[in-house]
């Protein structure tokens, strides 16, 4: 790097260094020149700003704020941008762009609740956990008109669609971020600008009212958010210029066929616009939280909602006591949210499911069938024989279970307590153990859960269709768990973390690699700058035969298959892998992009095979209230159906079946392929402390998770790159009618060789490739406001 020309004496500021070091503590720079104030690590790993004093030789003296001197060694010394600088909303503006500067940067936007801030083209979102005065309305207009240009969430999603409309190409806006981070009131923020789009009250009104619903069914109070999305939500919004209504419609992707609960559909119109919404609803295994729950988190917001808002008729009705008595609420020990009526939220709740008209009969049986899952739990077996086989007690449990779920309370004992099996074309009846049934009654309790959640999600889409087909173009947004390390890391953080290591993927593709591959391809001058791919670690996760999902697999299929062999041949197969490592005992480590995570083997072979158990579909299917019978004809038709993709190829009876870490494996290529074809614009969500307070910023928490998502690097390609592009024909016939002499018989390349001089756009600001044109941030502009105003 010597030879990075300097900026003469009087400024203090000191071009950024090449430097390869993803941290950039660009101390290089430091020591050719003379800089005023400091970053010095403090022994706790914080960064203060000091002013240097003097040095000499390789020791500097710094002056710290309340009078503290401390005497370093000059080269650990981390230079500090001018006061000028403070607080500048695109951090690729700083002049020394290294870690403490862009923490600095944040923290002194987040004093001032200026929680946004770009970092080249992503948008970080600093979690204020307080209201802060940024929305509604008057903010929406703004950003409209775009008299405001601070970077927002509005700011992203205006862009959407204006990209939307000018590229005529599908947007997406992924959000990311940690559990806590503010991702789903994030996606929130988008809808709301979009929906603000649509014309004003109505079906707006409705879109907006789903996100209550679906957070008391799929939310949860965990230890990191009290108000923690269990499934990931794609939500699609169409816009069409045609305007043409068209019926009503519910469609179902391919994957329905092999996916419990599926991605619904749904589309509806309204002034002109033609609006499409679609989510992709639970995963699996984010279900297991209704029958189990870790102390001091909570299972899904509407039990305990259903529990203290209940009317006393509903409540006798119901055979309904309070949460405490329930044992799939009591095992977790905790009732309620600080600051959260569960009662005011039922009826707020009850008010949604009205607007997005479910029937006031409809809604009695929702509660019904929550009732019946809390009922389940409370279902406890006697031993009745000597091999352990038991049956359910007969007590007020198993008879309120089956009188709200309308069966037979013997049909509902036998499939408690006995298991049909398929063997050759013989049907076999096996008795249960201990275990065995309170797997069956587990199931069941998360199967009518899961059938209850999808059938809401299908009512919500009923309501909203207007629409007969899909047409014109849209917005998504994606608002998916973010990568999960904790003390303990089970089947759960498996996939999650798979599952960001993909989205990782899409990051880095998208901003880098396809960047990069575009410069060359087209002929400019671009010097190769390194990024880190993931590809290894996805590798890991994907390869067959031998890689962390096929291995799982297999060993899910054979009979004697335990957690301890599966991480023994885990270890056997994959030791070679750098990103792998065997741990001692059932554990293993994988180096994620993130940083590495230890999971234990424990319960994953179990939750990895189906929990579809036939018994328990013909039991719903048997009962005489309409929706048990709804699940359970959704279920037999996703059961039923030839499955396609990757299956097991061992195994009996059970080989049609496919793994839930395959399944998922599905539905992440189904989303990617969908992303794909979008124009992708990316939030991350930094959540600044733990205890999800206002006004609190941990540095070494912040830093973490901005290193895990990679903001820092992508500001410094950013700023080093060419990110705006447009093709010669494209540019030459959007701005070709600006131009003042009349050109318009040449060709593109002409026309827009004229357009770049007429504007005086500077020659290092652009580079014109063979296809296309490429620019450095905001040199497009100019233009775009001269176009807009003609
Ligand atoms: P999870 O992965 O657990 O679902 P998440 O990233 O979706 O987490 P949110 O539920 O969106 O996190 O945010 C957690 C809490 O942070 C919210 O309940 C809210 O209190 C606060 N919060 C997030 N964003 C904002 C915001 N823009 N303004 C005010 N409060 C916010
Ligand atoms: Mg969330």
């Amino acid at each position: 790097n010597g030879e990075r020309s300097s900026t003469g004496d009087e400024d203090p500021i000191v071009p950024l260094p090449q430097s390869n070091d993803h941290r950039w503590s660009d101390t290089s720079a430091y020591a050719r020149k003379k800089v005023l104030q400091s970053w010095v690590q403090l022994p706790n790993g914080n960064w203060e700003l000091g002013k240097i004093l003097s040095t000499s030789g390789e020791e500097s003296v710094i002056a710290l704020p309340e009078g503290k001197v401390l005497k370093v060694k000059s080269e650990t010394l981390v230079p500090a941008n001018p006061d000028i600088l403070d607080g500048v909303d695109d951090l690729m503006q700083l002049s020394y762009l290294n870690e403490p500067a862009v923490l600095y940067n944040l923290e002194y936007r987040y004093n001032q609740d200026m929680i946004y801030t770009k970092a080249g083209p992503v948008l970080v979102a600093v979690n204020p956990f307080k209201e802060v005065p940024l929305y509604g309305n008057r903010n929406i207009e703004a950003y409209r008109k775009r008299s405001n240009e601070s970077p927002h969430v509005y700011a992203i999603a205006d862009a959407a669609v204006r990209e939307m409309i000018r590229d005529e190409v599908n947007q997406s806006i992924i959000i990311s971020g940690e559990s806590g981070a503010g991702k789903t009131e994030t996606a929130k923020i988008a809808m709301q600008y979009l929906a603000a789009l649509g014309g004003g009250s109505g079906i707006e009104y409705e879109i907006l009212k789903t996100n209550p619903i679906l957070e008391a069914f799929g939310n949860a109070k965990t230890l990191r958010n009290d108000n923690s999305s269990r499934f990931g939500k794609l939500i699609e919004i169409h816009f069409s210029e045609t305007g043409k209504i068209s019926g009503a419609k519910i469609q179902t992707s391919d994957i329905a066929f092999f996916l419990p609960l599926i991605f619904k559909f749904c589309s509806f119109t309204r002034k002109g616009k033609f609006l499409y919404i679609f989510f992709a609803a639970s995963i699996f295994f984010m279900l297991s939280r209704v029958v189990q729950c870790a102390e001091g988190e909570r299972s899904y917001h509407i039990f305990y909602q259903l529990c203290a808002g209940a009317s006393p008729a509903l409540r006798e009705k119901l055979n309904l006591t309070s949460a405490k008595q329930y044992k799939y609420l009591k095992q977790s020990n905790c009732y309620s949210i600080n600051g959260v009526d569960d009662a005011e939220r039922f009826h707020a709740v009850k008010e949604a499911l009205d607007i997005v008209h479910v029937s006031k009969e409809d809604q009695e049986s929702v509660f019904a069938m929550l009732a019946a899952v809390l009922w389940l739990g409370n279902v406890s077996f006697t031993i009745i024989d000597n091999e352990n086989h038991v049956e359910p007690e007969p007590d007020e449990s198993l008879s309120t279970v089956a009188k709200l779920i309308g069966c037979n309370i013997n049909e509902l004992k036998l499939a408690l307590s006995k298991r049909n099996m398929k063997v050759n074309n013989d049907t076999i009846v096996q008795k249960l153990t201990l275990s065995q049934a309170i797997d069956a009654r587990d199931a069941l309790a998360k199967s009518i859960y899961a059938s209850l959640f999808d059938w809401l999600v299908e009512q919500i889409n009923k309501s909203l269709a207007v629409g007969k087909r899909r047409t014109g173009r849209s917005i998504s947004i994606l608002d998916i768990y973010g990568f999960e390390s904790f003390n303990r890391n089970s089947f759960e953080q498996f996939c999650i973390n798979y599952a960001n290591e993909r989205l990782q993927q899409h990051f880095n593709r998208h901003l880098f690699k396809l960047e990069q591959e575009e410069y060359i391809q087209d002929g400019i001058d671009w010097t190769r700058v390194d990024f880190e791919d993931n590809q290894d670690c996805l590798s890991l996760f994907e390869k067959k035969p031998l890689g962390l999902l096929s291995l799982l697999d297999e060993e899910s299929t054979f009979p004697n298959g335990t957690d301890l062999t599966l991480a023994t041949k885990l270890k056997q197969h994959l030791n070679d892998n750098s990103c792998f490592r065997g741990d001692r005992g059932k554990a293993f480590t994988v180096a994620h992009y993130a940083g590495e995570v230890t999971y234990e083997t424990t319960g994953f072979l179990e939750k990895n095979r189906d929990l579809l158990h036939l018994d328990s579909i013909q039991l719903l299917s048997s009962c005489s209230c309409h929706l048990p019978q709804a699940f359970a004809s959704s279920m037999l038709i996703h059961s039923e159906k030839p499955v396609v993709g990757p299956l097991h190829k061992a195994g009996g009876a059970d080989s049609q079946r496919l793994s839930v870490a395959t399944k998922f494996k599905g539905q992440l290529f189904q989303l990617m392929q969908r992303l794909g074809n979008t124009t992708p614009h990316f939030i991350r969500c930094i959540k600044p402390n733990n205890v999800q307070s206002p006004g609190l910023y941990e540095q070494g928490l912040v830093l973490q998770q901005l290193r895990c998502c990679g903001v820092l690097e992508v500001v410094r390609i950013s700023r080093s790159g060419f990110p705006t592009r447009m093709s010669h024909h494209k540019f030459a016939r959007r701005y070709g009618f600006l131009l003042l002499e009349n050109i318009a018989e040449k060709d593109p390349l002409s026309v827009s060789v004229a357009i770049l001089h007429q504007f005086n756009i500077l020659p290092e600001m652009y580079q014109v490739g063979y296809t296309k044109l490429f620019f450095r941030t905001g040199q497009i502009g100019v233009l775009e406001d001269t176009r807009n105003r003609t």
